[in-house]
C-alpha cells in the first residue's frame, strides 16, 4: 500500500493525500510538481527512475488506512543530481 508520505522530500512543501501536486517514483520518493519537473526533470535524484502523479486515496478508506504522518525531508545535492540527470535525461523512463 502507498504511504502517502506528507510532503516534498526536497522543499517541504506540504502534500495532503488529496493533493494533485504529489509525485511519486516506483520507490515513493516523493516529490512536489516543481521540484519532480523543474529541479529534477523526471529523473529522480535516488533512483534515476521517472515520476508518476501520486493516486489520490479515496475518503471512504482514510480511517482504515490513513496516510503517512512521518515527514521525509532530505534535499539532495543537485551537483550529484547533474551525473544522474547526464545518464537519463534523454531517456524515457521506460528506456532507463
Ligand atoms: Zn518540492
Ligand atoms: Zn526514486
Amino acid at each position: 500500500m502507498l504511504e502517502l508520505r506528507p510532503s516534498c522530500e526536497h522543499c517541504g512543501k506540504n502534500l495532503p493525500q488529496d493533493s494533485t501536486e504529489a509525485m511519486i517514483c516506483s520507490f515513493e520518493c516523493t516529490y512536489c510538481k516543481e521540484c519532480a519537473q523543474e529541479v529534477f526533470q523526471n529523473v529522480c535524484p535516488s533512483c534515476g527512475g521517472g515520476f508518476s502523479p501520486r493516486p489520490i486515496r479515496p475518503k471512504v478508506h482514510l480511517e482504515e488506512n490513513p496516510p503517512s504522518t512521518l515527514r521525509v525531508f532530505k534535499p539532495k545535492d543537485l551537483n550529484k543530481h547533474g551525473e544522474m540527470l547526464e545518464r537519463y535525461r534523454h531517456l524515457k523512463p521506460e528506456e532507463r
